[in-house]
């Protein structure tokens, strides 16, 4: 039998982009939005196009250059909003819009400051001018885990009717269970008439800790979109942490038989770029993508992976794209290794800037051995500013090196279990600062030569 599929609907670049410290320039979201669809979301919402002249540019510089995703952008159940949004969006590929307006009594009475009826009408006419403009139209009635259950199914049942194709539920203040979750799933299933033709999808935050798991049962109760952020980034204590979703149906397809098109072991690099273009870095303790998520310190468990992984390992770090001990870069590492390093970081560079690249990390390399993801990140930082030149994001597509899943097994060897994985990005490194630019490393240029075909 066919699995379901779950859409993955990832909004690091708006909601995500609402946590404090974590905004981005247009040239930012870009790059982020091209190692989102590399990653292989299928929706990446860009921004809230009214909020602002740069949300309104960046995303219509995602729509217009990221073709393969659905793009969208939120706005507000109102007409300036809407247009504003559909500006932006008209030149995708994929375009939705994405409406929201709260339901709950506490948001209409002291927010919004308008009756139950007035709230129905303006969510069914936002829902009908969205539809005018796009086919594809997903509405959100904010706070919706704390509005009176049956006026929620009555709005649900208003803008479909209206024409909205998804309908997102959104616990917008982290505030339900999985168990009272999954009831108003089902009962939304149950009650709203022609929901069996539209996506539900569900939007959890973490402000007790169960974005993932009220996430999880929403899926298992029917929702078939999830909505989500790379690394948990997001309002507050933040989103449902996209990485944690993914693995989790992927390690317990026993009790989560779904499916997603998220390549895993592209969760790594992509959380190690988002944490070099915010500055902000990950709680070293953080599930899969965390500094220490494989690292194993006490001696009894570093005895039993060295026996056997499967002893302390629920999967492979390669399978979520932690480097493995043998792809350390070192200086006898080639310019094809720090290349392809380069690209699963993100990049890619012509030639000439690789070369520039290479001598700078050539004599990094002399100086401290071993160079982790978060020196390269530097060093391309550096090497770009000093060039006075934004980095070129990757967009093709490349191999991976880090091919196992997490269900091929742990063939791993042993030593991988105990390097530990690269360190977030810091504040720069003195030795990084001081290169000079066109410094050429004291290696003779036929050893050159020669690296750029390893
Ligand atoms: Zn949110």
């Amino acid at each position: 039998m066919e699995r379901p599929r779950i859409t993955v609907f990832d909004t690091t670049l708006r909601d995500g982009e609402q946590s404090p410290g974590c905004s981005m320039n247009v040239q930012e979201k870009l790059r982020m939005a091209q190692q989102l669809d590399r990653l292989g979301v299928d929706v990446i919402e860009a921004g809230f196009p009214i909020a602002s002249d740069g949300d309104f540019e960046a995303v219509q510089a995602v729509a217009a250059s990221i073709r393969r995703p659905v793009i969208t952008g939120l706005a507000r159940a109102c007409t300036v909003d809407i247009e504003r949004a559909w500006q932006a969006l008209k030149n995708a590929a994929r375009p939705r819009i994405h409406v929201f307006l709260a339901t709950s009594d506490i948001h209409l009475k002291h927010k919004l400051r308008m009756s139950r009826q007035q709230c129905l009408e303006q969510a069914r006419d936002a829902v009908r001018l969205a539809k005018s403009l796009c086919e594809d139209v997903e509405f959100s009635p904010e706070d919706a885990t704390r509005t009176h259950t049956e006026f929620l199914c009555q709005v649900l049942e208003a803008v479909a009717d209206a024409g909205a194709t998804t309908l997102n539920i959104p616990d917008t203040v982290g505030f339900t269970m999985p168990a009272e979750f999954t009831e108003l799933i089902q009962t939304i299933r149950r009650r709203v008439r022609g929901i069996e033709k539209l996506t539900i999808s569900a939007h959890c935050h973490d402000d007790l800790g169960f974005a993932v798991a009220n996430s999880l049962a929403a899926i298992a109760a029917g929702a078939r979109q999830v909505e989500c952020t790379v690394s948990g980034i997001g309002e507050r204590a933040g989103n449902a942490s996209l990485e944690e979703i993914v693995m989790a149906m992927r390690v317990r397809p026993d009790l989560y038989p779904y499916d997603t098109s998220v390549v895993s072991d592209r969760l790594y690099p992509t959380s190690q770029l988002l944490s070099e273009i915010t500055g902000v870095a990950v709680q070293p303790n953080k599930a899969i993508i965390g500094r220490n998520a494989f690292a194993h310190e006490a001696g009894i468990h570093q005895d039993g992976v060295l026996k056997n992984p499967l002893t302390y390992e629920i999967m492979t770090p390669q399978s979520v794209g932690v480097p493995d001990s043998t792809l350390v870069l070192g200086k006898h590492s080639g310019r094809h290794a720090l290349g392809l390093r380069c690209e699963q970081l993100g990049f890619q560079f012509e030639r000439r800037e690789l070369d520039e690249i290479y001598r700078r990390f050539v004599i990094l390399a002399d100086k401290i051995k071993t160079i982790q993801d978060h020196h390269l990140l530097e060093l391309i930082r550096k090497t770009f500013e000093q060039m006075q030149r934004v980095p070129p994001a990757h967009v093709g597509e490349i191999p991976m090196v880090f091919a196992a899943s997490a269900s091929s097994g742990h063939s791993v060897s042993s030593a991988a279990y105990f390097s530990k994985p690269s360190a977030l990005p810091l504040p720069v490194d003195p030795k990084i600062r001081d290169l000079p630019l066109n410094s050429k490393p004291d290696h003779h240029c036929e050893q050159e030569d020669y690296l750029w075909g390893v």
